[in-house]
């Protein structure tokens, strides 16, 4: 199929079943085996389409492609200003194709259409733009002094690392491919992104617009297809330098075991089971909805989500009936009506399994104060809905307080002192995220400072900016992505040192060496180089 007509398919909307080609080496190809997978929209069942189910002979291609397209040129080398232009014109397509875009990730993740349009389209523009503004700015040479080695310089260089391969998953389909893709060309390097099997239509719609905005052949490739097929070839190839995985932890573990054997360089951006405090003197009204915010948007499929609420003791009671009343509030519904709040899961598979959670805090003694259960309601019985569930009297050895559920499930965990909510947010193999609600910002920053958390929001929630870096502590990842640091994960640095010849140079020729009358000085005196000993 021709970009043109993923496009069409794409502004359409229609339910008319379409076939989707992975883009591979600059070409739109079918699998090389033929096979297909079948895309469902999780709101209504309606069918998207196929795409190729890639085999590793199609992913080794893509790797190979990426490899020329580094080794030989023309991406890496050409200067960082011409490499910009062709992000920003992407970041320009994003936002003249963004209805259609919005409406394909709406589609294929089951997402509000509120939600992709104001948010995942915005941040995906506004990222890209961000990314081809790194590279410009960053020092790419750098003169250092050397006064250790007198009359010597040295210059400091960054470099591309080579291809990148990008893993993503199925909840932020285009904006984890634009975190993917956005620093990893900019810094000069070749790129192939495999998005997850559920969700890759507008990652395949990312490589149309940077075809369109001049990429070079090769230099980008989107290969649809397995974790198990495609994804074992990113992890093992000794052609990929480097694995950028968001994903689960669990799998998160194989990726960084795999890439090991050719020892390539990995960020890994995993699980959360994020922590919202609410201290005694916070304003209860905005925590309350900030609480609902932070785990029900995206039914609660968003890595950094809010799952556990840990209020006081003495308060529990009164903040669980605010967020019930609210929590009735929250519109469920199609996903492609602008009013609706909260759409399904992602799959069954993922509804079956968000259910199992329900029953074990049911079994494990929590409180069930809201939901729990599918929506009654003809409309959306083709989806894979469920209501928004608040469990109450969680205690920190509950699976539902410990386990990323990702589901639209809040465990509410009273404390008795601040030191306790500390000690149980920080309770969880997880460090992602977390937020303080307090009326008093200093408190709460002392607060914030002892969460081992790579993001603390304070009287906030999910709100995501590109100037400052975002990633794990502990199991919940290594590296950052955003912020300058992110352009850092993507780059090599190399050292050039201009001497002025060593006085050890002509003992290394095996000059000029004269004989030495005496025994061996011993240990600690000065060498005859001086103080100074080379450079390894
Ligand atoms: P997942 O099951 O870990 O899959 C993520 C990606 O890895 C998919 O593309 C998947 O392909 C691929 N994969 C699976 N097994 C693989 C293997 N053996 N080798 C190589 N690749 C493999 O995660 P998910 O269910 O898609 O997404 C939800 C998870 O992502 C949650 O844990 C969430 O917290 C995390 N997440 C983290 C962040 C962050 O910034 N920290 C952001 C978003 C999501 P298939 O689709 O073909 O299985």
């Amino acid at each position: 199929m021709a970009a043109s007509d993923i496009q069409a398919s794409a502004s359409s909307g229609t339910s008319t079943p379409k076939v989707w080609k992975a883009f591979i080496a600059g070409e739109w190809r079918a699998s090389s085996s033929g096979a297909t997978s079948l895309l469902i929209d999780p709101s209504n069942g309606e069918s998207l389409g196929t795409v190729p189910k890639c085999t590793k002979h199609d992913a080794k291609a893509a790797v190979d492609a990426a490899r020329e397209a580094f080794d030989k040129g023309p991406w890496p080398t050409l200067k960082p200003k011409e490499r910009a232009q062709v992000l920003q014109k992407v970041s320009d397509l994003i936002t003249a194709n963004s209805e259609s875009l919005a409406l394909l990730e709406t589609r294929n993740a089951g997402k509000p259409i509120r939600q992709s349009t104001l948010f995942d389209l915005g941040l995906a523009a506004e990222h890209m733009h961000y990314f081809a503004e790194l590279a410009t700015s960053i020092r790419w040479r750098q003169k250092v002094s050397q006064p250790d080695y007198e009359g010597t310089f040295g210059i400091v260089r960054r470099e591309p690392l080579g291809v990148c391969a990008g893993i993503t998953p199925w909840n932020l389909p285009l904006l984890m491919a634009v975190w993917k893709a956005g620093p990893a060309l900019a810094a000069g390097n070749t790129c192939v992104l495999k998005p997850a099997s559920l969700t890759p239509l507008t990652t395949l719609e990312l490589a149309r617009l940077f075809e369109e905005a001049g990429l070079p052949k090769g230099a980008l490739s989107v290969v649809t297809g397995s974790g198990e097929e495609v994804g074992d070839v990113l992890l093992t190839h000794p052609g990929v330098d480097k694995v950028s995985f968001t994903g689960s932890t669990e799998v998160g573990r194989t990726v960084l075991a795999k890439s090991a054997s050719t020892v390539k360089r990995t960020t890994m951006e995993l699980g959360g089971k994020s922590a919202n405090i609410i201290l005694p003197d916070a304003d209860l009204d905005q925590a309350v909805d900030g609480a609902l915010f932070g785990i029900f948007l995206h039914a609660g499929q968003l890595c950094e989500s809010g799952s556990r609420l840990l209020v006081p003791v003495k308060d529990q009671s009164r903040i669980v009936q605010r967020l019930v009343e609210r929590a009735r509030r929250i519109r469920i519904g199609l996903t492609q009506d602008f009013e609706t709040d909260m759409g399904p899961l992602v799959s069954e598979g993922q509804r079956t399994r968000v259910e199992g959670y329900i029953q074990w805090g049911i079994d494990q003694g929590a409180k069930l104060s809201f939901g729990g259960n599918r929506p009654d309601r003809p409309d959306l019985r083709k989806g894979h809905y469920l209501r928004p569930t608040i469990f109450s009297d969680v205690s920190t050895d509950m699976k539902i307080s410990q386990e990323e559920i990702f589901g639209p499930v809040l465990a509410v965990i009273p404390y008795q002192n601040v030191d306790q909510a500390v000690e149980i947010a920080n309770s969880t193999i997880f460090g992602l995220a977390g937020a303080v609600w307090s009326e008093n910002e200093r408190k709460a920053e002392r607060v914030a400072e002892r969460l081992r958390t790579g993001t603390v929001w304070i009287n906030d929630y999910h709100m995501l900016t590109c100037h400052a870096p975002r990633g794990g502590y502990k199991q919940s990842g290594i590296g950052r992505e955003l912020g300058e640091l992110a352009l850092d994960e993507y780059l090599e640095t190399k050292h050039l040192f201009f001497g002025k010849g060593s006085p050890l140079i002509p003992i290394a020729r095996g000059l000029v060496i004269p004989p030495d009358p005496e025994p061996a000085a011993p240990s600690g005196g000065t060498s005859a180089t001086g103080p100074n000993p080379p450079s390894p």
